[in-house]
């Protein structure tokens, strides 16, 4: 196994992006305890940090791709070390010495995709908004309420663009003056961000950022919460803020303002799983709870793993594009963890979650155990 930068490159690089924290980790293990990839293998955070700190021995290629940033560990840190921007460094370097290991290879894929037609899987940016034909959306303008950001996967995956036009049929309803941004939207760059291709989620996020400046952007509405997280916390760093509302915190406001009449009963038990971006990344627990909580005839039924502790589905970090081993797969888990508290339906409210998990209950040959579900799409059928 090949060393991938010469050492001395490497601590300073990561002191740059995860400060000197780094070099003070007390190799206590307190990450790997809570880690969800120890559920399902073995890997251990501390030992990748003490290699990128000390070099003790060489940085292993397959491991440093395997942080899905979930954010479980940074808290329960005793030396706050910056696990996922360390990560993320490391990352960084590898690209830029080339270095794609194994399971990885996809995001080279990606990468490609994302530069050429402003998506990773590389459909045709005229298509972008093909999901809203024949559901009265209409083109951003100025001076519009908000702008709906339906983000890569709502717009282009055929499971989710069901997800985009349960929204746009909700916006509708409500009454709401919206428009989309069609083909001058970009991907947000937050997930090739994460997997180290830091000068191509500048050139996404610019370019986004120059679009909502001469469309006279102020208010966007976002349904990925990778979305929500960039344009909240990462985008500042080019010296703008607009105002970012997720999808769950809209519908919570919607119908606490009388602007959305639930008028049907849904009558099933659900769990709902917090996406690890929208709850411990962005502290965004209660409103769609809220919002499941006002449908008349639902049952909510939270998991044990749930709010600050939900368990990853496995798709962040730019993991949404590496093939993981089935048996690997942390989705699993986690729609047992839903049929266990009696759950019909697993809710959520971010596409990589979806896409995991309903790629799980095919491999798990859960269809008539239970089913998958975004808010909206359950919200759609009592309005
Ligand atoms: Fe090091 Fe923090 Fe992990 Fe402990 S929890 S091993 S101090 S990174």
């Amino acid at each position: 196994m090949e060393t991938i930068a010469p050492l001395r490159e490497v601590i300073d690089e990561i002191k740059e992006n995860g400060g000197d924290a780094v070099k003070f980790c007390y190799q206590c293990g307190k990450c790997d305890t809570i880690c969800p990839w120890n559920r399902v293998r073995t890997f251990s955070m501390r030992k990748l940090i003490r290699e990128a700190t000390f070099g003790l021995t060489e940085i292993e290629r397959e491991e440093i791709w395997r942080c899905t940033t979930c954010g479980k560990c940074p808290p329960k840190c005793p030396r706050d070390v910056k696990q996922i921007e360390n990560m993320v460094a490391l990352r960084r370097i590898a690209t830029g010495y080339g270095i794609f290991p194994g399971a990885a290879t996809p995001i080279r894929t990606v990468s490609a995709g994302l530069t050429a037609e402003g998506n990773p899987f590389g459909e045709e940016r005229s298509k972008r908004a093909d999901w809203a034909e024949g559901l009265s959306v209409k083109t951003f303008a100025e001076g519009m309420e908000i702008l709906y950001f339906p983000g890569c996967y709502l717009s282009y995956d055929p499971r989710l663009k069901k997800v985009a036009a349960a929204t746009a049929k909700i916006l509708n309803k409500a009454g709401i003056d919206f428009g989309i941004l069609g083909t001058k939207e970009n991907c947000c760059g937050e997930s090739i961000r994460k997997t180290g291709n830091e000068a191509l989620f500048k050139r996404l996020a610019r370019e986004n950022i120059k679009t909502f400046i001469e469309n006279g952007v102020k208010k966007i509405l976002v349904s990925s919460p990778h979305c929500y997280h960039t344009f909240k916390n990462e985008y500042p760093e080019f010296k703008v803020n607009f105002e970012v509302v997720h999808i769950s915190q809209f519908l919570f406001e919607l119908i606490n303002e009388g602007r959305l009449q639930l008028t049907k009963e849904y009558r099933k038990k659900v769990t709902y799983h917090d996406p690890c971006y929208l709850g411990r990344h962005n502290g965004i627990y209660d409103e769609p709870r809220g919002v499941l909580k006002k449908i008349p005839g639902l049952e909510l039924n939270e998991m044990a793993e749930s709010r600050e502790d939900s368990l990853c589905c496995g798709g962040g970090g730019g993991r949404i594009w590496v093939e993981t081993p089935r048996s690997e797969r942390f989705s699993n888990l986690r729609l047992e963890q839903a049929i266990e508290v009696g759950a019909e339906e697993l809710v959520t409210s971010c596409p990589y979650c979806i896409t995991n998990f309903e790629d799980s209950k095919l491999i798990l040959n859960y269809d008539d155990a239970i089913q998958v579900r975004d808010i909206t799409e359950i919200l759609q059928e009592v309005i």
